[in-house]
């Protein structure tokens, strides 16, 4: 086992009715911005439940961060929070609303452009405070320091990460999720599900109580996943999916192993080219990169086949393809597609991400560092 510091900062408040205790984590001073998305929030309720939460404080409204929340859009709401100097974020949404709203508290403290922090590695020294309510499981961004921030203007789609921008709280109610459209849920499923993958496919490192963690995690996303999209208003569906996500990217299960994080990686660029879900993305990259990968990742795709997805073969090579094909599988009977083809991408996609790759410095990736440009080129062809 790798070495390792541990510390997740952020208190999870989980289970129906939880919003109710946000107001006693705020102070009476505060001035809040309370951020959301397109409005999914005022046809289910949640808007209604987070006004009356706040009542008695001080609050401002930014709406309309999008999937993928852009650079642009987010500096809008910037405007916002000096104008009406700001001294908590509330952010109320799926992983775009709560990455946006840790970009907004970074470049709330930084003096230059904040797409600094993005790109030229600017160091974020303070933030502005935030909470979160987790409308949509997957990303884990309710109780970790990443960010991922698209600039429209240029087609990046890039990431940062810190614990000074990681939430303070976060209410994590099931019952908030029973709106979303099945491709969501998917969607969802499928990003935290790579999310272990990440940290568990990839070299052994005798370190069992973290592979087990991550089949836990696994096996429970591949049992619920398909009830959740089966039973919408499974409330223990809900809340075993919900709570995954969140433990699939928390930090815990990634201590102590090497990390790969490629397949994230090159999927940013479908995204930021092609407006892909980025779940989208991670289906079409995963299974090509396993079938390039196999022989370093070779003992952890046998583990995997043997003690997730229960198969069985003494022709290891045939175990190999075999649990590969479960992944894609996986991906399918969530309802997510894991072909370029299947997005009307061609040939021309596999040149322009690999270029936007080599244009954002993006040369060695993966837990052996050596997914160079050429080794993306191969992967998204098998893709195709
Ligand atoms: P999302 O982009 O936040 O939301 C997707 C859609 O779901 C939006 O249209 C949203 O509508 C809708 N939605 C959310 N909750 C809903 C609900 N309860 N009922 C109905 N509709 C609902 O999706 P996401 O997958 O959570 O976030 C994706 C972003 O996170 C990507 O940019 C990805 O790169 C990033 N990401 C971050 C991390 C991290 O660690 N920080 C990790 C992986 C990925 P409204 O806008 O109307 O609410
Ligand atoms: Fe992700």
């Amino acid at each position: 086992m790798l070495n390792f510091e541990f510390k997740n900062n952020t208190e999870i408040l989980f289970g129906q009715g939880q919003i109710k205790q946000i107001s006693e984590r705020l102070t009476p001073n505060d001035k809040i911005l309370f951020l959301y998305g397109g409005g999914s929030i005022k046809k289910n309720g949640v808007y209604d439940d987070v006004v009356n939460a706040l009542e008695g404080f001080d609050f401002v409204e930014f709406a309309g961060v999008e999937p993928n929340p852009t650079y642009e859009t987010l500096s809008e709401a910037l405007k916002v929070v000096k104008a009406h100097q700001i001294s908590f974020i509330l952010a109320v949404g799926g992983g775009s609303v709560i990455d946006g709203a840790k970009y907004i508290a970074a470049a709330a403290h930084y003096e230059g452009d904040g797409w600094d922090i993005l790109v030229n590695g600017a160091e974020v020294k303070s933030a502005l405070p935030i909470g979160a309510v987790l409308t949509l499981p997957a990303t884990g961004s309710e109780s970790n320091g990443g960010s991922v921030v698209t600039k429209k203007a240029t087609q990046q789609k890039r990431a940062f990460g810190t614990p000074i921008v990681q939430p303070q709280f976060a209410v994590l109610d099931p019952t908030y999720t029973y709106s979303l459209p099945p491709r969501q849920v998917a969607n969802g499923v499928v990003d935290a599900f790579v999310h272990v993958i990440e940290q568990y496919l990839t070299y052994p490192v005798n370190a069992p109580l973290q592979d087990r963690f991550s089949e836990g995690i696994l096996s429970t996303l591949i049992e619920q996943g398909p009830l959740a999209l089966a039973e919408p208003q499974n409330y223990d569906v809900r809340a075993n999916v919900m709570w995954s996500a969140t433990m699939a990217l928390n930090g815990l299960i990634g201590k102590g192993v090497p990390h790969d994080w490629a397949t994230h990686m090159i999927g940013h660029e479908l995204t930021a080219l092609y407006n892909l879900d980025h779940a989208q993305t991670l289906a079409i990259v995963l299974p090509a990169l396993m079938f390039e990968k196999k022989a370093q990742k070779r003992e952890k795709i046998l583990q995997l086949g043997r003690r997730v997805f229960n198969l069985e073969n003494a022709d290891e090579e045939a175990l190999i393809d075999a649990t590969i094909k479960a992944v894609r599988d996986f991906f399918e009977q969530m309802g997510v597609k894991t072909r370029l083809s299947d997005y009307d991408l061609q040939e021309q996609a596999v040149t322009e991400a690999v270029d936007n790759l080599r244009r954002n410095g993006l040369l060695a990736l993966g837990e052996h560092d050596d997914i160079t440009p050429e080794v993306a080129t191969k992967i998204l062809r098998l893709a195709l």
